[in-house]
């Protein structure tokens, strides 16, 4: 797929998309796959926003069960199963431990009910995530020799699962592209022009050229995740807007400690869950939940991010207490929760809220990634009673996403994640990949492992050179802005300076 801006500018489209999130992609698929003529723009890369800076997981969300959010749950058990079907190179089972020790808020029993509950809850079950079932104190100690034993009550073992966020929104917006979608990256919407309740056009700046056009359509989409609201305003009503509280979430990529199984695990200090995954050859621990302010352009890992959950982990395992300098890196994202009066964020509603302004402007917003499928297909349905069309059927769940990942060839670059040569060259060639983080954080996850530093960025940089004719000025920009990047991924680095 080639990036061709100019295509947007020259026709008027059933409906235009403002991102290139899950959201967005998944609506770009779901009204193409319907028949509707779409266009998409994106500010920055396909999925740099929330969409690659998630736990990773497919999951029902066990915890919303606490919060009494039953439908958002079986909706969360449904969509994966039908996740773990339509993307099965993408999204992977994965089996947890969810341990208990004498004194947590939440026994043994708790867990137990939860767990049966969330079976209960699964519709469409998928060979690959079976049910629950309990584990003694020393067949949990077996399983996970992590664990201390002391005061272990058992643990209960389910399925849920991982996927690559990155890649499945990526792929996402390839296969729209495929089925005729018109789809930029790096493509801003900085306005919209209206008349009266109608909004005619978007006003588009192509970053990369820097020319500036207008994307025309009947029916528009604002997806902007943590940035709705801003998108929002430049509509000229006040109706029809969502207002968020967004809150940051912060994972960090450690050496790899626990064995083949997730653990879900409670907080001493503040009760709530944490998740620490396998993550190739690594581990992944994540995440906290806090109030964000700031613009979510601005995201990062502060040092007091990482001393939480360093904390928590030295709970979890004091055997295999991890210290800063040990960490690999970190990713922070911002969750777009649909404002509301509760103040502690991890009880905040993730259900989605589609809002209309004015004749043709639909607002989506919340949601979980998990069920970025039926939040698609129900926006779709009212794009096309915008469009005053009965929706046809959604044909996302019943079409796979093929896996289009070249042959390995070329030079070997990584082993954990696997990546070669040849897998630059198709991003450059075939994924709109034109800046070298594109590569290293989202066509590929070396960003988010152990060759993530300068060395293989330097050598992903010469590849990329070749494959798109930069000359040294633009390949050592390039090196630096990804660098500066990883470097702020890294703060304790910075504790001392
Ligand atoms: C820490 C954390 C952990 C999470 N873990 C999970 C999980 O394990 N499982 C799960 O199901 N969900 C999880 N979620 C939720 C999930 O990640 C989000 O629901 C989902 O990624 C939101 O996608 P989105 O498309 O709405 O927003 P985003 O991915 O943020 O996309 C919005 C896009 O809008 C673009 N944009 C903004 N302004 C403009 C403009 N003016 N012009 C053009 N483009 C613009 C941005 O660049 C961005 O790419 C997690 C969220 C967080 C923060």
């Amino acid at each position: 797929m080639k990036r061709n801006p100019p295509e947007l500018a020259n026709k008027t489209f059933d409906l235009a998309i403002i991102v290139g999130g899950i959201l967005g992609a998944g609506i770009a698929r779901d009204a193409t796959l319907r028949g509707l003529s779409v266009a998409l723009v994106e500010k920055g890369d396909f999925a740099s926003g929330t969409s690659s800076r998630s736990t990773k997981l497919v999951h029902g969300g066990l915890r919303y069960l606490e919060q009494l959010s039953f439908g958002l749950v079986a909706e969360s058990c449904r969509e994966r199963s039908i996740l773990l079907e339509m993307a099965s190179h993408l999204v992977t089972p994965l089996s947890f431990l969810l341990p208990a020790y004498e004194g947590d808020p939440r026994s043994l029993a708790m867990l137990r009910l939860g767990t049966t509950l969330y079976d209960w809850l699964t519709p469409r079950r998928h060979s690959a995530t079976p049910r629950h079932r309990t584990l003694s104190a020393s067949e949990t100690i077996a399983a996970e020799p992590l664990l201390p034993s002391e005061q272990l009550r058992g643990a209960v073992l389910f399925y849920d699962c991982q996927m690559d966020d990155a890649r499945l929104c990526l792929e996402t917006v390839l296969d729209a592209c495929r089925h005729g979608a018109a789809c930029a990256n790096y493509c801003q919407v900085i306005g919209f022009r209206q008349t009266w309740d109608r909004v005619d056009a978007l006003q588009v700046v192509d970053q990369v050229s820097g020319d500036s056009f207008d994307l025309r359509a009947k029916c528009f989409v604002n997806a902007t995740g943590p940035w709705v609201e801003r998108v929002g305003q430049f509509a000229s009503r006040e109706s029809g807007r969502i207002a968020i509280g967004p809150t940051k979430g912060v994972h960090l990529i450690i050496p790899r400690i626990n064995r083949e199984h997730g653990i879900y695990f409670q907080s001493k200090r503040d009760q709530r869950m944490i998740f620490l995954l396998p993550w190739g050859d690594d581990s992944l621990l994540g995440t906290t939940d806090t109030a964000f302010t700031q613009s979510a352009d601005d995201v990062r890992a502060e040092m007091e991010d990482v001393d939480y959950l360093l904390e928590q982990l030295r709970e979890l395992a004091p055997l295999r207490a991890i210290e800063a300098n040990e960490i690999i890196t970190s990713f922070a994202g911002v969750r777009a929760l649909i404002r509301s009066e509760q103040r502690r964020p991890s009880r905040r509603s993730r259900e989605e809220r589609i809002v209309a302004a004015g004749e043709n402007l639909l607002t989506v917003a919340g949601g979980k990634y998990t069920t970025f499928r039926a939040i698609s297909d129900k926006v779709v349905q009212r794009v096309s009673r915008l469009l005053g069309q009965r929706p046809a059927r959604c044909l996302t769940a019943e079409t796979p996403l093929a896996d289009h990942r070249p042959q390995a060839k070329g030079t070997r670059i990584s082993d954990s994640p696997s990546v070669f040569e040849s897998d630059i060259a198709f991003a450059c060639a075939n994924e709109m990949a034109i800046a070298l983080e594109d590569v290293m954080r989202r066509r590929t996850r070396l960003a988010l492992s152990r060759y993530g530093g300068a060395d293989v960025a330097t050598q992903v940089s010469g590849m990329m050179a070749r494959a798109l004719a930069w000359n040294e000025t633009t390949r050592s920009e390039q090196l630096e802005r990804y660098l500066t990047q990883w470097g702020l991924s890294r703060p304790w680095e910075r504790r001392h300076e």
